[in-house]
């Protein structure tokens, strides 16, 4: 998607005024990209609408940089459609509370529980697990492994109870010892049935909520819309989490929810592991569509996985506009420490434009090469690599076992994602850069 918005917007940059045509032909392809990215028909046509709209007012027309106006535009409408502000879950009111988890089987609804939990016990609450799938004895297992492995009790029923009772007696021991918020992992079904909703209109009625939360599969694309639409009608949900995220790279469905159901998504599930959940940010979403990488997330991430002092320490870096190679190498040291790579990746500003991202793969050869050629750089000149001449550099490559153009490629990307950051300090998101050369 990332890619084939670039190349939308490519033709219209470099232009001074656009004519209505320029835009309605450079919105066609923004249309094309989003319906090839899997995203409901009818969101597509009103998002391209209001792009539209707003790019024939005057703002744009007059404006000195219409190509960049648009893209402003695309980038704020796809914030708006994909809701506009994080939508936190809420757990106000009296302990202990509910969540509940819904959805079919497969989507992910044990491992979200688990990493919810992790989650909630992060932000210094009480959690505790709920095994309320009954129907697959291997699944009160799962969820009692998942339990262990993060220290926090799980509430196992007895043979015989059925849901609604275990979610009732749950919240009961809940209450006797201490917990404060209990989430409920439920049965799913390979497709939406009668049984399943009755049940669960039935562990609603138990525990009152706060939340019930659709676990749906991003890779299902449309039917994951789908299927938040149908747990909607016949529940009531209070919001989304997609699951394997990282494997859809289309976003069909992220981009959907949203103006289909009204419900907010409030996380991402990005990997296997208990860490991989991921607040959804719909400003930094928009980001990664439109490639500008997104910084937060990469704190965000690193403040979970690296220790605490180290992020801080980058944020400020960033913040002071002093990122040099040295923060480079370590943040590469600490992201080869954190698993999937290309999943990564994607999160460095300026990395998406990497042309072999995608050939990286798992072993992050990249990666290493790029580590090497700074650990060959004197301290001096990985402080300022300004001072870097030809022979210096062939010093370099050869030191490092790579060759002179890579030496340049890493430093050619290094200059990219300080102009960038530098843009993002500066103006906030509104400086992001959109224009040619980034
Ligand atoms: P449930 O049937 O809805 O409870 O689904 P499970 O929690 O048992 O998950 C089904 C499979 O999906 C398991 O193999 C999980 O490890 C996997 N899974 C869950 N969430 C994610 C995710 O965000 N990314 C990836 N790649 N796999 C996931
Ligand atoms: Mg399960």
């Amino acid at each position: 998607l990332t890619e084939r918005l670039n190349q939308a917007f490519s033709r219209l940059k470099g232009r001074g005024k656009l004519s209505e045509a320029d835009i309605d032909r450079a919105l066609r392809e923004v249309r094309l990209a989003l319906l090839e990215a899997d995203v409901n028909y009818r969101v597509v046509k009103d998002f391209v609408a209001r792009v539209k709209e707003r790019a024939l007012g005057q703002e744009v027309m007059e404006s000195l940089t219409p190509a960049q106006q648009v893209i402003k535009i695309v980038h704020e409408e796809l914030i708006r459609t994909l809701g506009d502000k994080a939508s936190p879950l809420d757990l106000s009111g009296p302990t202990p509370l509910a969540i509940v988890l819904v959805g079919l089987q497969g989507s992910g609804k044990t491992t979200t529980a688990a990493k919810l939990a992790r989650f909630l016990k992060r932000r210094g609450r009480n959690p505790y697990l709920v095994a309320a799938d009954i129907y697959r004895p291997a699944a009160i297992e799962q969820l009692k492994t998942l339990g262990q492995s993060l220290g926090l009790p799980v509430f196992e029923p007895q043979p015989g109870q059925s849901p609604p009772e275990i979610a009732r007696l749950a919240m009961v021991q809940a209450k006797a010892t201490g917990r404060d918020i209990a989430i409920i992992d439920t049965a799913g079904r390979l497709h939406i049935d009668e049984a399943l909703m009755e049940e669960l209109k039935a562990i609603k009625e138990a525990t009152s909520p706060k939340e019930i939360l659709l676990v749906a599969d991003a890779m299902t694309g449309q039917d994951a819309v789908n299927m938040a639409k149908a747990f909607d009608e016949a529940v009531g949900i209070t919001g989304v989490i997609l699951t394997k995220m990282e494997g859809d790279a289309r976003g069909g469905a992220a981009l959907s929810i949203r103006a289909v159901t009204g419900k907010p998504i409030k996380f991402l599930g990005t990997g296997e592991k208990l860490e991989a959940l991921e607040i959804f940010a719909p400003d930094r979403i928009a980001n990664r569509i439109l490639g500008m990488g997104d910084i937060l997330s990469l704190i965000e991430k690193a403040q979970e996985t690296f220790d605490q002092k180290k992020a801080l320490e980058l944020q400020e870096k960033l913040r002071r506009e002093a990122f040099t190679l040295e923060d480079l190498r370590d943040q590469i040291r600490q992201i080869k420490k954190m698993g999937p790579l290309n999943q990564l990746l994607s999160l460095i500003p300026g990395m998406s434009k990497i042309k072999n991202l995608d050939s990286l793969g798992v072993d992050g050869k990249e990666f290493s090469r790029m580590e090497a050629i700074i650990n060959s750089m004197t301290p001096e000149e990985r402080r300022n690599p300004r001072i870097l001449n030809a022979s210096r550099k062939r010093r370099i490559a050869r030191g490092s076992g790579t060759s002179v153009q890579d030496v340049n490629r890493l430093l050619k990307n290094f200059a990219q994602m300080q102009k960038m950051l530098k843009r993002v300090k500066k103006k906030g998101l509104r400086g992001l850069p959109f224009g040619p050369g980034t």
